[in-house]
């Protein structure tokens, strides 16, 4: 089995003018195109796990062999993350929004004190990755709700967290629109989450 590059589920300017079409465009058809290949080519070389789902493999990333774990970590990490990231956002003008609503917006509410303060707190996580990484609302075993960072590509599911929203804050995801002013790339995402998604994705 081949992993493969998915479509994104809008067009590159559906997302104007928060996140600009030739950043979406790179993005998705280099960056995230190059972690499909190399994790292709990593798995070439072990049919025997080539079948195994990403995530299970990244949940027991210690049980794939040593050869390919770094490339399993970085390339599939890089994989899933972006496939989650095109999926959780959507265009404004489609009532993408600001603000959670149904099930997880209540769930919220009820973890954070209310939307502004997740939000602030989010945000908090967000400015304090250093380098690259991505800023995540995951999940644990017991359906409990928490923010979490992790360094390069790597994966809520290593640590055995359920990933359900994440923001991409490696420089590529901002850096034509917003040069080195994350804050202001911050601010912008917000307008184009897409909260049924994430809200779907909570009740998997
Ligand atoms: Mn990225």
């Amino acid at each position: 089995m081949k992993h493969e590059l998915p479509k994104l589920p809008y067009a590159y300017d559906a997302l104007e003018p928060h996140i600009d079409a030739r950043t979406m465009e790179i993005h998705h058809t280099k960056h995230h195109a190059i972690y499909v290949t190399k994790l292709n080519e990593a798995l070439s070389g072990h049919p025997e796990i080539q079948n195994k789902p990403l995530e299970e493999m990244l949940r027991n990333i210690d049980s794939v062999p040593e050869d390919i774990r770094g490339a399993v970590r970085n390339h599939g990490g890089g994989h899933l993350n972006h496939s989650l990231f095109w999926k959780i956002m959507k265009s404004p003008v489609q009532n993408g929004g600001i603000m959670s609503h149904g099930k997880i917006g209540q769930l919220i509410n009820q973890n954070f004190g209310d939307f502004q303060k997740f939000r602030e707190e989010f945000n908090k996580t967000a400015l304090g990755v250093f380098g690259s990484g991505w800023t995540w609302l995951v999940v644990d075993d017991a359906g409990k709700l928490s923010i979490i960072s992790t360094p390069n590509q790597d994966s809520p599911f290593m640590k055995g967290l359920r990933p359900i929203l994440g923001l991409d804050v490696w420089e590529h995801a901002y850096y034509l629109k917003y040069q080195n002013a994350r804050p202001e790339y911050l601010k912008a995402w917000w307008n184009v989450v897409n909260w049924k998604e994430v809200e779907n994705r909570f009740n998997k």
